[in-house]
């Protein structure tokens, strides 16, 4: 039985090109993508890789409860590894984000790409471009006109504005620019609130419905979050009132059982849990089998790393849904490039005309690019089973050690 030997974990942060202002945090405009990055090494030296965004150094302490719970366990064994993050939410904070990493070494060990692994035979997906910027009326035009142009088929565009009269301006007016042409979907992006750059407007139900009627008029082909994610009732309602599907869920922590009941209530009629918020691979998977059951669409949210991308690919081509929903390609230029969303890996994941062809190498099936690694990242804790390093300088820019030795 293979053991977790060594635990890593990195702070990185990538410049963007351009200035990103991604529609879900209003007045915040991005010079810098930060994530955190977690290694694991088998004793037979076979490793694992995930990666979750960071806001600033909040997952800084988290090194000591890896060590603890994960050294010396098989990492092949997903069932304790969801006990232990629970473990570890008891503390507050639920990182799920870590448990694609521990995939990652099984489908290596079973020398399979994890969605082959997960009994998956969707060789390449279809894509649709995600926009994260809400843009006015020309630059949307000038934007669709570009992504068609390299392929896209579908194109989700976002709306944010006060005035519900403009939201519904942009999606007429893209729509009707574009038909026949492209398929467009919108993101309301207002199922969780980011306020602290700037307040958003927080929709009601009425909104929520003259919205919705809005976009089936011009044919969109769905509207994401138009309500906050508590509102379970609200959302039911809507589903069932609109005219255009219904998506959403992909940031909802508590993972499978809050999302059996949004299922079962058919909040939803697309469901877009993101494994690194949502309960990782493993709850993620059993969310599209219940999606199945009940006549529902499923098709993950992927915005953040290119490991996030992967990792929910990786379930997008192993869910069966590949055929009949496309999938998220977070693609903004020029702010959110495919360069610097992938920054830390040896091949950034490219699209071909709009589609995706999976990785074939084991595993999740990247490399991280060392040389990148060293320039954008600093490692911050270190743990083999005998001995843990804190190095709570190196996320302050200065690498230092500090050893523990563990009894
Ligand atoms: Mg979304």
């Amino acid at each position: 039985m293979p053991v977790i030997d060594q635990i890593e974990l990195f702070h990185v942060t990538v410049p963007l090109p351009a200035p990103f202002e991604p529609a879900w945090v209003p007045g915040g405009a991005r010079t810098k993508t930060s994530f955190y990055l977690i290694h694991l090494v088998t004793d037979d030296g076979v490793d694992g890789w995930s990666a979750f965004s960071a806001s600033g150094r909040e997952r800084a302490g988290i090194g000591d409860s890896l060590a603890g719970l994960f050294l010396g366990k098989d990492p092949t064994d997903i069932d304790m590894v969801h006990e232990r993050i629970k473990i570890m939410a008891v503390g507050g904070i639920r990182n799920w984000w870590i448990e694609p990493a521990f995939w990652d070494i099984k489908a290596k060990i079973a020398g399979l790409p994890l969605y082959r692994l997960l009994g998956g035979t969707d060789d390449t997906i279809r894509l649709y471009l995600s926009s994260g910027e809400v843009r006015g009326l020309s630059e949307r035009r000038e934007e669709a006109e570009a992504r068609l142009e390299e392929g896209f088929g579908t194109m989700k565009v976002r709306v944010h504005d006060w005035d519900e009269e403009v939201d519904i301006a942009q999606i007429q007016d893209i729509a009707t620019h574009m038909a026949g042409r492209m398929s467009i979907a919108v993101d309301c992006n207002q199922a969780f609130r980011l306020t602290q750059h700037g307040d958003a407007p927080l929709w009601d139900l009425p909104r929520a419905k003259r919205f919705a009627d809005a976009a089936a008029d011009v044919g969109l082909a769905w509207v994401e979050e138009p309500l906050f994610m508590e509102w379970y009732e609200a959302m039911a309602e809507l589903t069932a009132y609109s005219r255009v599907p219904i998506a959403g869920a992909e940031l909802h922590t508590a993972g499978y059982p809050e999302l059996k009941y949004m299922v079962e209530k058919r909040c939803y009629a697309v469901f877009q849990p993101d494994a690194m918020w949502a309960g990782g691979i493993r709850q993620c998977m059993q969310v599209a089998e219940l999606c199945r059951q009940h006549g529902l669409k499923f098709s993950p949210h992927s915005w953040g790393n290119g490991i996030g991308f992967i990792v929910n690919a990786h379930i997008m081509a192993a869910s069966g849904f590949a055929g009949e929903m496309p999938f998220e390609f977070p693609y903004c230029p020029p702010g959110w490039t495919i360069e610097a969303r992938d920054a830390l890996l040896e091949a950034p994941w490219q699209h071909d005309r709009g589609s995706f062809h999976m990785p074939t190498a084991p595993g999740l099936g990247f490399t991280i690019d060392q040389k990148a690694l060293s320039q954008f990242g600093a490692c911050f804790f270190r743990a083999k089973r005998r001995e843990s390093h804190w190095m709570p300088e190196a996320l302050m820019g200065v690498v230092g050690t500090r050893e523990q030795k563990k009894s």
